[in-house]
């Protein structure tokens, strides 16, 4: 999410650097540096065994997952998918030659919202494109029940879904095809990385030779393929972040509670709920700033930023309000009323390994007490 300019992201929750010197020592001295390598088979087998999903391909980064995923699938024409996600789920459509045709999200789950989708279709809608915003799983099951009806393939962008499960297991596993994230901003990290979960050993076989430039051997090249591979280091970092990935969780569920407790009743500020009965990752703590809240959103936003807390205004703007896609018909600011109300009020809490119990409480008394 940088600018050309290097972001900081915070990661104190960063695993011990001696605890990753042993790999580099064995990636150094072994000169097996990428293309599926030691760290690569195990990382990706450890992977498959910790989400339960059979067939997972590790990725450069969550894009290019998205942009091979699509082509894996030989997606085209258009695609109904979310304005309220991070730019590169629209940006992969258009990667594609596919036409993205936004439409609104459910205000209770920040997800596409099912209801509203069939309305979108046309007969040149070939698949949908949603997104587990914040983690949330979508309503995977009322989508299923569209695409069938009308023959579309699911793609889910599961960028922040990582750890999350629902009654099944990981929601990772739905729909034809889905992607994940491990960019340094996300709950599980190998700084720049990603992972397409495939449904069968067939998708994944197409799908490494997409990640390959196409190559199925060292003289037969099978399709215009791209190079999407994770390297050896981020596959180590990968192994080793996965140890500790639970410990991190409980630790967001702490702070998760911490600050919810301390918002409680503040009038005009809302944490968004997430579904209790599954199993979340507390990658974000999102809170809606409301108009009975003393201060806007932007400056709530200042506010903490000059007390030394971080916020992310995810996701403003929408993807509909930038230059490559604001003239889309289906951009039109009248269609999608409660994305543009829920970017207008959104703010991203720190929840990280950084924040702890003490820092939490400080947080919430920040947004609790606004001098008048
Ligand atoms: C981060 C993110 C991506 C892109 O992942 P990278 O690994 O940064 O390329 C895609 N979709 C969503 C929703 C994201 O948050």
């Amino acid at each position: 999410m940088a600018n050309g300019k290097p972001i900081y992201v915070s990661r104190p929750d960063l695993p011990p650097l001696e605890e990753l010197l042993p790999d580099l020592q064995a990636i150094w001295s072994s000169h097996v540096l990428t293309n599926a390598g030691p760290y690569h088979q195990r990382f990706e087998q450890a992977l498959q065994d910790y989400l339960g999903c059979p067939h997972v391909a590790l990725c450069a980064n969550g894009t290019l997952a998205l942009v091979i995923a699509l082509q894996s699938l030989r997606i085209a024409g258009e695609v109904v998918t979310t304005p309220y996600s991070f730019v590169a789920t629209a940006h992969a459509l258009v990667w594609n030659g596919i036409t993205p045709v936004f439409v609104d999200i459910d205000p209770d789950t920040c997800n596409l919202d099912p209801n509203r989708i069939e309305a979108a279709i046309t007969p040149k809608t070939t698949a949908i494109l949603a997104v587990h915003c914040y983690g949330q799983p979508c309503d995977v099951a009322a989508i299923q029940q569209i695409a069938d009806l009308y023959n579309l393939r699911v793609i889910y962008d599961g960028a922040h879904a990582f750890g999350v499960c629902d009654e099944g297991g990981s929601i990772l596993r739905h729909g034809d095809v889905t992607i994940t994230s491990f960019h340094a901003t996300k709950v599980f990290t190998t700084f720049e990385g990603g992972a397409i979960i495939c449904p069968d050993a067939k998708h994944k076989q197409r799908v490494n030779y997409l990640k390959n430039f196409g190559f199925a051997n060292e003289v037969t090249v099978v399709a215009p393929g791209i190079n999407g591979k994770m390297n050896e280091f981020s596959a180590a970092l990968g192994l080793l972040q996965l140890r500790y990935f639970e410990r991190h969780i409980a630790h967001r569920r702490h702070i998760d509670t911490v600050l919810r407790r301390g918002l409680e009743d503040v009038t005009g500020i809302r944490c968004l709920e997430f579904d209790r009965a599954r199993t979340h990752n507390y990658a974000y703590f999102p809170i809606l700033v409301e108009s009975q809240y003393p201060l806007s959103r932007d400056e709530l936003y200042e506010r903490l930023k000059r007390h030394g807390f971080y916020c992310r205004r995810y996701f403003y703007p929408l993807i509909t309000d930038f230059p490559p896609y604001r003239t889309l018909p289906s951009a039109q600011p009248d269609r999608l009323t409660h994305a543009r109300e829920i970017s207008r009020k959104v703010l991203c809490l720190p929840i990280h390994g950084g924040i702890d119990e003490e820092k939490a409480e400080i947080l919430a008394r920040l947004i609790r007490e606004v001098p008048r």
